[in-house]
C-alpha cells in the first residue's frame, strides 16, 4: 500500500538535511520541506538554497507548462469521479491513486515556486529575461487555478487523503492549495452529485459553498465522465491493461456505445491484418516455407508485431523511434542514461499535448493514424535542458 505522507516528507526533510540534493526537482525538494517547516523543521533548507545558481531556476522556469498540467488535472477529476462510483475497492483505489498524482503535480508545481521566491530573498530579485520567465509562468499558474479551484468540488471523492495533506502543510499554505484544501471537508455534497436523495446533514444546510453548488444545480455540470483515452485503448490493444482497469474497461463499454466501437475497430484491425497475411501466403509460397520454420509464433499476436521503426534522434541520454504498426504510429522516448527524461508531444498548436504512457521501452505517445501528419516533439532532460524538434508520420 501507499505510504503515508508524513513518512514520505519526512524522509525527504532528511534528504535535504543531509544534504543530499537530487540532481533534478532540487527546487521542488526545498519547497516541499518550507511549505511544510511547521510539521517537518526546517534544516537544510537554506544550506540548499545558498547552494543553487540562477540557472538551476531557469532550467525549471523552462520545463514548466500550464499546458501540461492543465490537462492532467482534468484528467484527474475525471479519475476522481470514477473513484467514487468505483464499484469494487480495488478498482476505485486506481482511480484515487492516478487522480492524486495530477494533484500533486500541481502542488509540486507550488513548492518550487515557493522556493524560488525564498531564494530571491536571499541572493536578491531575479532580473531582466528570467524575471520575465517567472512572470510568465506564476501568471500561467493564476489562471490555471483561477479556471480550476472554482471545480474543486470534482476532487470531493479523494478528500479523506487531501485532508491527509492539507494538513501537513503550514497553517499559512493551506488557503492558497485549493487542490488540497478547497471543498476538503465537503463529503456530504457526495451525496447530493449522486442524487441518493437523503436529507441534507448539517454540513450541507451550512456550508456556503454546498449551498451555492446547490443553489446554481451544479449538479448539470457534473464531474466529466471518463471514457477510453488513445492511451487505454493502445493498451488494452498490448495486453497490459491491470486486472481493475480491464474490468472498468468491460464495465464502461457496456454503457457507452462510442468507446465500445473504439475497441471493436482495434478488433476488426487484427482480422482485417489476418485475412491479408492469408492471401500474401497463398500468392508468394516462399513466404509459407519461411513461416513454416516457426509455427508457434503464427497468428494474430506475431501479425501485429509487424512494425517499422525508425530512430528519429540520438542522445546522450535518450533516443527517439518512430514506430509505425498497420496504420498507426508512435513514438517512443527511452531514457539511455541515469537521468530522468519527461516528453511532450503537440499535434496541433495551442492544444494540449498527448499524455505518455510509461512502458517498457520508454515513454509511449500513440499518434494515431499515420500518414502525412507533423507533429511537434519537445523531451525534458533532467532539470535543465530542453530538446525541440518537429517530425511528420
Ligand atoms: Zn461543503
Ligand atoms: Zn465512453
Amino acid at each position: 500500500m501507499v505510504v503515508d505522507p508524513l513518512s514520505r516528507y519526512q524522509a525527504r526533510r532528511e534528504q535535504l538535511a543531509r544534504g543530499g540534493f537530487p540532481k533534478d526537482g532540487t527546487l521542488e525538494l526545498i519547497g516541499e520541506v518550507l511549505r511544510r517547516g511547521e510539521r517537518l523543521g526546517r534544516e537544510g533548507v537554506d544550506q540548499a538554497l545558498r547552494a543553487l545558481g540562477s540557472a538551476e531556476i531557469d532550467a525549471w522556469l523552462r520545463a514548466q507548462s500550464a499546458e501540461t498540467l492543465r490537462p492532467a488535472l482534468l484528467r484527474a477529476a475525471e479519475e476522481s469521479a470514477e473513484a467514487a462510483l468505483g464499484e469494487d475497492v480495488e478498482e476505485s483505489e486506481v482511480w484515487r491513486a492516478s487522480s492524486l498524482e495530477g494533484l500533486a503535480a500541481r502542488d509540486r508545481a507550488e513548492s518550487a515556486l515557493r522556493a524560488i521566491a525564498a531564494w530571491e530573498s536571499l541572493h536578491g530579485a531575479v532580473s531582466g529575461a528570467l524575471a520575465e520567465r517567472l512572470n510568465t509562468v506564476r501568471e500561467a499558474f493564476g489562471r490555471l487555478d483561477g479556471a480550476l479551484a472554482p471545480k474543486a468540488r470534482w476532487f470531493i471523492p479523494l478528500n479523506s487523503q487531501r485532508r491527509a495533506e492539507r494538513d501537513l502543510l503550514d497553517a499559512g499554505e493551506r488557503p492558497r492549495a485549493w487542490w488540497f484544501s478547497a471543498r476538503a471537508e465537503c463529503d456530504d455534497f457526495l451525496a447530493v452529485l449522486h442524487s441518493r436523495g437523503e436529507r441534507p446533514g448539517t454540513h450541507l444546510r451550512a456550508c456556503p459553498d454546498c449551498l451555492r453548488d446547490m443553489d446554481q444545480s451544479v449538479l448539470v455540470d457534473a464531474p466529466p465522465k471518463r471514457h477510453l483515452s488513445a492511451e487505454d485503448l493502445w493498451r488494452f490493444d498490448m495486453g497490459t491493461l491491470s486486472a481493475a482497469e480491464l474490468k472498468w474497461v468491460d464495465g464502461h463499454t457496456e454503457k457507452c456505445l462510442e468507446c465500445a466501437q473504439a475497441i471493436w475497430a482495434l478488433e476488426e484491425g487484427d482480422e482485417a491484418i489476418d485475412r491479408a497475411l492469408a492471401e500474401q501466403e497463398r500468392a508468394v509460397p516462399a513466404a509459407r516455407t519461411s513461416r513454416a520454420a516457426e509455427p508457434s509464433r503464427r497468428g494474430p499476436t506475431s501479425a501485429r508485431h509487424a512494425e517499422q521503426r525508425d530512430v528519429l534522434e540520438e542522445r546522450r541520454d535518450f533516443r527517439v523511434v518512430l514506430v509505425r504498426e498497420r496504420q498507426r504510429a508512435r513514438l517512443l522516448v527511452q531514457p539511455l542514461g541515469s537521468r530522468a527524461v519527461t516528453a511532450a508531444v503537440f499535434l496541433t498548436p495551442g492544444k494540449p499535448s498527448l499524455k505518455p504512457h510509461s512502458g517498457p521501452e520508454g515513454l509511449q505517445f500513440d499518434l494515431g493514424t499515420a500518414g502525412g501528419r507533423s507533429a511537434h516533439l519537445m523531451v525534458r532532460v533532467g532539470n535543465n535542458e530542453i530538446f525541440e524538434r518537429d517530425f511528420s508520420f
